[in-house]
């Protein structure tokens, strides 16, 4: 099966519910559940992107000492601090009864940015699929590396998860070296697609989305100053913000990447090719849905 080039024109028969009318409930209530005490910043980024990319309402979960400086820093959220381990991460056992009523009514999760620990990131993730059987998920990072061993738990959600992984973490994920994911990351994001029924998003200099059914776009747009710290938490933050709006996993998956490459070509052009922040990503994004949509 040849691969679908990702273009604004293929984007068209995935096209965005329009924004119109309506209260900021109609475009949906993500939660990110990310950031540790020594990495805040990526949770901060994706909540930063989901908003920009037209989430209505935004939650952020996050380890109890980044939680008054996640909540100034993004006021636009409503933030949960959520008991630490003693290495500043996310006590999952000890958090999860506040966890459970955080995400009650949301639409999309985003879970893994700034997450310490694949096992502990992993276990949150899987109890939040077991408790919405509904919302949609985008699993990134720390929360993607282990999910081989809970492969039925994300099966069972039914094709509602999308997962965003660079090579290190597909590696992780499936067992192979980083180089074998290097060699054939479309054979990789196949196999992972197939094993847990998800959406895959295979990042790198080139990206692939692959569908549970082995459907494939490739997207080589973007340019390499988005090879920068925070770049993916970028990246996350937009599909879960598409994804609160309703968008279909793969429809959000295709946009998410489409928007983030856009945003980089954008600021390469403005401020050159390497240099540009991840944080200024968001900033483009709302231009260019407006455009392509
Ligand atoms: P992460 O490694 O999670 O921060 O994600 C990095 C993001 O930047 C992904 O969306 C990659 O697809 C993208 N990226 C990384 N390197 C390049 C490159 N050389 N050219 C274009 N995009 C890149
Ligand atoms: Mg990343």
């Amino acid at each position: 099966m040849t691969p679908t080039p990702l273009t604004v024109a293929k984007l068209k028969e995935h096209p965005l519910p329009t924004p119109r009318e309506g209260s900021k409930d109609d475009r949906g209530s993500a939660l990110i559940l990310g950031g540790s005490a020594s990495v805040p910043g990526a949770a901060l980024l994706a909540s930063v992107a989901a908003l920009r990319a037209g989430a209505g309402k935004l939650k952020i979960a996050t380890a109890q000492s980044a939680a008054v400086g996640m909540a100034l820093t993004v006021p636009e959220a409503m933030v949960v601090g959520l008991p630490e381990t003693s290495d500043g991460g996310i006590d999952g056992e000890r958090a999860l009864e506040c966890l459970r009523t955080a995400a009650e009514g949301c639409d999309a999760l985003l879970v893994g940015p700034g997450l310490l620990g694949s096992k502990p990131t992993t276990a949150m993730a899987v109890e939040l699929l077991h408790r919405l059987p509904t919302a949609t998920f985008i699993l990134d990072a720390a929360a993607i590396c282990a999910l081989a061993s809970h492969a039925d738990d994300v099966r069972r959600h039914k094709g509602r998860v999308v997962i965003t992984p660079h090579a290190g973490e597909m590696a992780q994920l499936l067992d192979r070296s980083r180089d074998a994911v290097e060699a054939d990351p479309l054979d990789a994001a196949l196999t992972a697609a197939d094993l847990l029924q998800v959406v895959v998003v295979m990042k790198g200099a080139r990206t692939w989305i692959v569908d549970p059914q082995g459907a494939r776009w490739l997207y080589e747009g973007g340019g390499v100053g988005l090879a920068t710290s925070g770049s993916g938490d970028a990246l996350a933050g937009i599909v879960v913000g598409l994804l609160a709006r309703g968008v279909e996993p793969l429809s959000a998956a295709l946009w998410g990447v489409y928007l983030h490459g856009e945003a980089g070509r954008r600021l390469a052009a403005s401020v050159g090719p390497i240099g540009f922040l991840a944080r200024e990503l968001s900033g483009e994004v709302p231009r260019i849905l407006h455009e392509a949509s």
